[in-house]
């Protein structure tokens, strides 16, 4: 039903967390599956997860913010399978320092990763699907992208930035067959999520009417739908995947 058999997928980050579970539903449905991770270790850890439950995949591990790098790699992926139908753009950081004690270092870094990386990618992906007349974009925002955040602000402002990014090239590259959506998590259980402070998570749990944290899959059925011809007519959206969080 939902068709992604044989299809070409890119993801950034996805050797864990989100990108990992979104990688192994996709090698599920028997698209063919591209990681791309931020190292090689990373990488092969993903690739043998993946194989010990029989699911194939390959990896690359190019610096998502050298240009060169990623255009190189692209090419590979253009020369072994002639096409790339989906790109999910979701390797991505946090950030949650209070603006006192966040330098310009630390803003720059998460733009970089969330932003950045995300243009430099897409870039050198839309040549080739706007010569193929069709291809799909999906991006990881997130739900701080609606409401901010309390602290970090590089994250929210980055977030806000892919929802821009999203919904501008949804309508430039309209006309060429190729849709960009994004999804906006809520608090998903990985590793992202483990890594910030209790007193910051336990309050946030509370305020979401589902009453409960979100799992991967939850996010890699989202991608799924909206990479699927089920979404054939869903172009600039933003879609929140959240339990109604709204914090
Ligand atoms: P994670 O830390 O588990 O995974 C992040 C992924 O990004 C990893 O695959 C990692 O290899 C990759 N990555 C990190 N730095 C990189 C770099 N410099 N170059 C290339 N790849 C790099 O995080 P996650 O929770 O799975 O987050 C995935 C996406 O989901 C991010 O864009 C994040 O902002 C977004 N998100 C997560 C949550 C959540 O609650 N977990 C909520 C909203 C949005």
């Amino acid at each position: 039903m939902l068709d992604l058999e044989n299809k070409i997928v890119v993801i950034t980050g996805g050797t864990r967390g989100i990108g990992l579970e979104v990688a192994r539903s996709f090698a599920k449905e028997k698209a063919k599956v591209i990681i791309f991770g931020s190292k090689k270790e990373s990488v092969d850890k993903a690739l043998a997860t993946l194989s010990d439950e029989g699911l194939k995949a390959e990896g690359y591990f190019p610096n998502l913010n050298n240009y060169n790098e990623i255009e190189e790699v692209i090419h590979k992926v253009i020369a072994e399978y002639g096409q790339i139908d989906v790109l999910i753009n979701n390797a991505g950081i946090s950030a949650n320092k209070k603006i006192e004690d966040t330098t310009s270092e630390d803003f720059e870094s998460v733009m970089d990763l969330n932003v950045n990386a995300m243009f430099n990618v897409t870039k050198a992906v839309v040549p080739y699907m706007k010569e193929q007349k069709e291809g799909v974009i999906l991006n990881t925002s997130s739900m701080v992208s609606i409401y901010g955040q309390p602290s970090g602000v590089g994250y929210p402002a980055s977030k806000f930035a892919v929802n821009g990014l999203t919904k501008s090239l949804a309508r430039e590259l309209a006309p060429f067959n190729i849709r960009v959506n994004a999804v906006a998590p809520g608090i998903i259980k990985t590793d992202m999520v483990a890594s910030l402070p209790k007193e910051m998570i336990e309050p946030l749990i509370k305020t979401i009417p589902l009453g409960r944290i979100g799992e991967p899959k939850d996010i890699a059925n989202a991608f799924l739908f909206l990479a699927s011809p089920m979404a054939s007519y869903i172009t600039g959206i933003i879609l929140q995947v959240d339990g109604a969080a709204r914090n």
